[in-house]
């Protein structure tokens, strides 16, 4: 006999599959009506309608970010699960990450849970959606934590369409720096501000024969002067620095900001050194949730390579220092396509790419119906996090 859990899995996945025309006709209009971080209008307003027709309480604007939301369901007793959707899409090339998959996910395993929280005798349980706009700005997330959005969230899932199925994908933590160097006297007894960006650059190239295997140091120079008869007075640059922890990034944060300042000092320049935007963490993958998302998505045909695999950098990685969390990569494509391209991007509206995505969907689903189920599991899920978010 089916246990209790697996028939409300079951109830899940039914109604996943009887929503599936609808799932994939909102995830086909993002994909038609791309927007980018901060823009997500549309999307915004699409999602929430479909979350308001199937009775979720929701709040659009959600602690003042226009283009988030917060949809609840459920009497705020027992835990609380929280669905993560993004929606925005790349310059020119659209949903080349497939974020339009990612919100027709959370839609769809939202629907797949409500189905099992109202089954008379189900587990006690509090379902949020939470709509995360700005994703590739690798900012909308963040702001969200920083506001207390998952205060009263006691675990979190996100799935993402990617060129392979990776159960625990190490997201970059990444710090983005704008360095302007500047000289007031600029005749040829003073200084060029482009000596200092070029000694920049050149130090960066050397300080990464000493980093570590993993991290990654990247600039362009955006200002070099503005003609070539006089001499540059201001430079600017903007460098990129990842690392698969963000407490290797901020030990590698100051060699960097030495490498800028030996540059001014060499040069006879001034230099300010911006951070662009806040510091994106490392995604800290709940290992226990992790597991339980594997054996439900191969229950569902799905193969799941489990060993750490670097991939990006996301904004979901600071959730995942707030709260349990997972970020699973699904496949879509033939595994050729990566994201951040056109053929991403036409791989991202396929009828194939639509099942995968209700798939992934379903396991998370699953995976929550497992959790609600069992309170030790719960629990186990709580104490890993609270030793390696704390560590
Ligand atoms: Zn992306
Ligand atoms: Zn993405």
């Amino acid at each position: 006999m089916a246990t209790h859990g697996e028939n409300l899995k079951r109830i899940a996945i039914n109604s996943i599959d009887e929503n599936a025309i609808f799932l994939q006709s909102v995830g086909e209009q993002l994909w038609q009506n791309p927007e980018l971080s901060f823009e997500e209008y549309k999307a915004h307003d699409l999602l929430v309608s479909a979350l308001e027709k199937h009775q979720f309480h929701v709040e659009r604007s959600y602690l003042g970010i226009q283009t988030a939301f917060r949809a609840t369901f459920g009497d705020s007793t027992g835990p609380n699960v929280c669905v993560i959707c993004e929606y925005d899409a790349l310059p020119d090339i659209g949903h080349a990450c497939g974020h339009n998959l990612i919100a027709e996910a959370g839609l769809a395993a939202a629907l797949g849970i409500k189905a099992a929280l109202k089954v008379p005798g189900a587990p006690k349980g509090t379902l949020t959606v939470m709509g995360t706009p700005a994703e590739e700005a690798s900012v909308g997330k963040i702001l969200l934590t920083e506001k207390g959005a998952f205060n009263n969230v006691d675990f979190a899932l996100i799935v993402h369409p990617y060129p392979a199925n990776l159960s625990s994908p190490i997201c970059y933590a990444l710090l983005e720096l704008q360095v302007t160097f500047c000289t007031a006297a600029t005749n040829w007894e003073g200084s060029n501000a482009l000596d200092a960006a070029v000694i920049a650059y050149n130090n960066v190239s050397v300080l990464r024969q000493q980093i570590m295997p993993g991290d990654r140091v990247h600039g362009v120079i955006t200002n070099g002067g503005t003609s070539v008869a006089i001499v540059p007075s201001v430079t600017v640059m903007e460098w990129n620095a990842r690392a698969t922890t963000t407490e290797r990034l901020r030990e590698l944060e100051p060699k960097i900001i030495s490498c800028f300042e030996a540059a001014a000092m060499a040069a006879g320049c001034s230099v300010e050194v911006k951070q662009l935007s806040p510091l994106c963490k490392d995604v800290l993958t709940n290992t226990k949730l992790a597991s339980l998302y594997c054996e439900n998505a191969t229950q569902l045909g799905m193969s799941y390579d489990t060993k750490p695999t670097v991939t990006f950098s996301t904004d979901m990685g600071n959730v995942s220092y707030a709260v349990p969390s997972i970020h699973p990569m699904y496949i879509i494509g033939d595994g050729t396509q990566a994201n951040h391209t056109r053929e991403f991007t036409m791989v991202t509206n396929t009828p194939a790419a639509h099942h995968a995505t209700l798939t992934a969907a379903k396991a998370v689903a699953m995976t929550t119906i497992d959790v609600l189920t069992t309170p030790e599991t719960l629990e186990q899920i709580k104490a890993e996090f609270q030793q390696k978010a704390n560590h």
